[in-house]
């Protein structure tokens, strides 16, 4: 074979590859979207399981009509534009490869509102083409993206997919997760058209204790204690469980560190030896914890 660039869907289906794994990483890419927005509310609606179906709508700041297209383009993004701002980077996103790569592997619309603009405007692709349509819409101001049959064109993915049920646990514990790490956001995730749950934002403490209540259940928070301590700069709050409230699993274990949710051995380690002396053997502490 001769040398030749490849065509520009199969390009996006490569980096897909590596992004889009499963439903619920389409979700986590779309959802951090809405956090870049600056979104105060979230609306997650799925269908069997995100296989058919995953729309999320937001409140954000929108997308202008002629950004529409760039946005589902490759290497475009609005969040850096220099080495500068790639070394400071504090938004969730800043590859600009999301929106390309599952609109590559899906039947996408994309469909946004700014504030001074008078109308909405709404544009869909199956990544294949390079010039868009543009059409007007009655959206409200924000964005929603609306992915539908996943994988449909990469039999090899979808085959890897498990059960509807599975998917969408997957989904559920991500927005779980998401919603514990931003109280000042509304989530509203639903499921085949049934509502899952609905976390109000939430600005007191009473509040956050009731979101927490709402995704890991009032003996969570009824066993812990709450932690707030700063020192050197850094900032630790968030709940810790009692001894006597510990788990079999690593099942109810958060670490935020500036937000964003992290798994690190290092920080697994801290807590565990935090505990050593009050846990038993085979046994894991539960905690939601925020170091900033
Ligand atoms: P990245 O987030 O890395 O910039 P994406 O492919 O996820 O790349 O998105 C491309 C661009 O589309 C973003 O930089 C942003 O300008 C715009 N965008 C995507 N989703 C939203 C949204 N929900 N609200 C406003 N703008 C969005
Ligand atoms: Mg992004």
């Amino acid at each position: 074979m001769r040398v030749q660039i490849l065509p520009i869907q199969l390009i996006n289906q490569i980096a897909a590859g590596e992004v889009v794994e499963r439903p619920s990483s389409v979700v986590k890419e779309l959802v951090e979207n809405c956090f870049d927005a600056g979104a105060t509310t979230i609306h997650i609606d799925i269908e069997h399981g995100g296989t058919r179906r995953i729309r999320i709508r937001d409140d954000g700041c929108g997308i202008i009509k002629e950004d529409l297209p760039l946005a589902l383009s490759r290497h475009a993004t609005s969040k850096i534009a220099s080495f500068e701002d790639l070394e400071r980077v504090a938004s969730m996103g800043f590859r600009g490869e999301a929106l390309p790569s599952i609109s590559s592997v899906s039947r996408l619309t994309l469909i946004s509102l700014v504030a001074e603009a008078d109308c909405a405007w709404r544009v869909s692709t199956d990544g294949t083409e390079q010039n868009f349509d543009l059409q007007p819409d009655p959206h409200p101001q924000g964005t929603t993206v609306d992915v539908r049959d996943l994988f449909y064109n990469t039999p090899a993915r979808r085959k890897c997919l498990k059960t509807e049920k599975t998917e969408f646990a997957h989904i559920e514990s991500l927005i779980q997760k998401m919603a514990l790490s931003r109280f000042d956001i509304t989530f509203a995730l639903s499921h085949n058209q049934k509502e899952i749950f609905h976390l109000p934002l939430a600005n007191t403490e009473t509040e956050q204790e009731q979101r927490v209540v709402g995704i890991l259940g009032s003996a969570f928070l009824e066993n812990s204690l709450k932690i707030d301590v700063a020192s050197s700069g850094l900032q630790l709050t968030g709940w810790v469980g009692l001894p006597t409230f510990s788990r079999s699993q690593q099942d109810m274990q958060f670490f935020y560190v500036n937000g964003r949710l992290v798994r690190d051995k290092l920080i697994a380690h801290a807590v565990r030896q935090a505990f050593q002396d009050v846990l038993f053997h085979g046994r894991h502490p539960v905690f939601v914890l925020y170091l900033d």
